[in-house]
């Protein structure tokens, strides 16, 4: 290998996989092409139908509080250098949710996760988007919840912070905050219960389904409900934010920005 190749691909290799990598994901209409864009360019813009994962550089805002610079005095020149990261966003169509998946199991750069979902999808009586979304979180956490379950080293894996946003708060139909919160749970707390269920249907006798097994049970093994804070045991970190993408009076992410700040 020739010197300037090997140079080229330190350079390469050292920049491109320093930049601390977000993904981005959640249901199809939940916003988040709208949102990369707008953290991307600083306004959102029209829908691109994704079928691949698709990645941008951004530069978070000159003032939001950065938590590896926590202990630096506002003097410090290097206060105001901009952070850079890398937003990967995934196809959030059904099909092609694999790739969501593959990211998570494959961890490297990845420094935590935003979920996003729309909050006015989960306010319907159906409750159809709710329990959409939260069909789609609970793959996500429980494969989460598995890097720890299968990790074969004693220390637990790297902690992964987990935003879920709730979206499309300009919508007067949107829940806030604390009810998408209490709604995915409870979604999921349903959701756990069937999927047990359907495991005695199918034929594994209740004698060989081991409760304590927590292969394929998220969060905390019982009757109780699921709550996300069962998560922190396998050290994942789920917070839930309000904020929108667009709406008539411009968009409100700054709680998102702030949440991005603290992890990096
Ligand atoms: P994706 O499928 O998750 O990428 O969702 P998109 O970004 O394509 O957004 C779906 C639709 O929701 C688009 O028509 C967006 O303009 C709209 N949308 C996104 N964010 C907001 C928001 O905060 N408020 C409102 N009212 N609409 C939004």
């Amino acid at each position: 290998v020739s010197i300037p190749l090997l140079l080229h691909l330190i350079i390469y290799s050292t920049t491109s996989d320093t930049l601390p990598t977000i993904l981005l994901i959640g249901p199809s209409g939940a916003g988040k092409t709208a949102l990369v864009t707008l953290l991307e360019r600083g306004r959102p813009t029209a829908t691109r139908t994704s079928q691949t994962p698709h990645t941008v550089e951004v530069s978070l805002p000159v003032k939001t509080p950065v938590a590896s610079s926590r202990f630096r005095s506002p003097n410090d020149p290097t206060w105001e250098v901009t952070k850079k990261l890398l937003i990967q966003d995934t196809p959030g169509h059904g099909k092609l949710r694999h790739y969501a998946m593959d990211s998570i199991s494959k961890p490297q750069s990845l420094q935590g996760i935003i979920f996003v979902v729309d909050a006015a999808d989960l306010s319907s009586e159906a409750r159809e988007g709710a329990r959409q979304a939260a069909e789609y979180l609970h793959d996500v956490l429980l494969q989460l919840q598995k890097r720890a379950t299968n990790s074969k080293s004693s220390r637990a894996p790297k902690e992964m912070p987990v935003l879920i946003a709730a979206n499309k708060l300009d919508l007067f139909t949107a829940l806030p905050a604390p009810l998408v919160k209490s709604t995915l749970e409870s979604e999921i707390t349903k959701l756990r219960k069937s999927l047990s269920a359907g495991l005695l249907d199918s034929g594994v006798g209740a004698k060989d389904l081991d409760v304590t097994e927590e292969h394929d049970w998220l969060g905390e093994v019982g009757d109780g409900p699921f709550e996300f804070s069962q998560l922190q045991e396998f050290n994942v970190q789920v917070k839930i934010l309000a904020g929108n993408v667009t709406g008539v009076d411009g968009s409100d992410v700054k709680q998102w920005w702030n949440w991005i700040g603290s992890i990096l």
